[in-house]
C-alpha cells in the first residue's frame, strides 16, 4: 500500500499514521519526525531546518525533496509506505509525482483528514497546555503559522489529487477510532 495522509496540525494524522502503518506492515515516513530526528542529533540537515520549524514555517521544497527521495529509496518501502507530512505545497506534490514516477510507482491513495479550524485550534491550544515542556513549534505564534501555512500552501494540493482521483476524505471530527474504521473503508473500496 503506497499512501500519502494529508492532516492540518492537529487533525490526529499522527495517531491515524500508527494505525494504518500497523495495519498494513508498511513504514511511516513523517517528514516532520525526520526533521526532528536530525535537529535532535544536531546534523548539518538539523542545523539548517531548526530555526525554520521552531518559528512554524516550511522548510524549502528541493531539501525536502531531497530527504523524501533518501528515504524512500531505501529497502523497507519496497513494499509500501505512508507519506505523512509530504508533500506540503503543490511543487512538492509534482516533485513526489515524477519521482515516484522514476522508481516505477504510483500512490494508491491519497487520504484528507478534514477538521474544522475551530477545533484545530482548540485540541492544538489544550495540547500546548498540557505540555510540560512545549516546542517552539508548539507556540501559540508557531501554531498560527503552521494553520495559516497549511491552508494557503497545502489546501490547494487535495484538489490536485481529487482531479487524478486520488483523493478520500474523511472526517477527523469523529474518534480516533471511528476515523480509523473510515479510513479503512474508504481504502477496500479504493482497491476492489
Ligand atoms: P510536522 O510534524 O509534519 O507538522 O512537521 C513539523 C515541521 O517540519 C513543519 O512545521 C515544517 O517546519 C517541517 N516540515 C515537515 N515536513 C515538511 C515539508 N514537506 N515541507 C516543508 N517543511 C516541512
Amino acid at each position: 500500500m503506497r499512501l500519502v495522509l494529508i492532516g492540518a496540525p492537529g487533525s490526529g494524522k499522527g495517531t491515524q499514521s500508527a494505525l494504518l502503518c500497523s495495519h498494513f506492515g508498511i513504514p511511516h515516513l513523517s517528514t516532520g519526525e525526520i526533521l526532528r530526528e536530525a535537529k535532535r542529533l544536531g546534523t548539518p540537515l538539523g542545523q539548517r531546518v531548526a530555526p525554520i520549524m521552531d518559528s512554524g514555517g516550511l522548510v524549502d521544497d528541493t531539501l525536502m525533496l531531497d530527504v523524501v527521495r533518501e528515504r524512500l529509496e531505501r529497502p523497507d518501502c519496497q513494499q509500501g509506505f505512508l507519506l505523512d507530512g509530504f508533500p506540503r505545497t503543490l511543487p512538492q506534490a509534482h516533485a513526489l509525482e515524477r519521482l515516484l514516477h522514476e522508481l516505477n510507482w504510483t500512490l494508491q491513495a491519497v487520504v484528507e483528514l478534514r477538521v474544522s479550524t475551530a477545533e484545530l485550534e482548540r485540541r492544538l491550544i489544550n495540547r500546548y497546555h498540557e505540555m510540560e515542556n512545549p516546542r517552539p513549534e508548539d507556540q501559540p505564534a508557531a501554531i498560527a503559522k503552521r494553520l495559516e501555512l497549511f491552508e494557503n500552501l497545502t489546501k490547494p494540493i487535495l484538489s490536485y489529487y481529487r482531479e487524478a482521483g486520488l483523493l478520500r476524505t474523511v472526517d477527523g471530527m469523529q474518534t480516533p477510532d471511528e476515523v480509523f474504521q473510515r479510513i479503512c473503508y474508504l481504502l477496500d473500496r479504493a482497491q476492489s
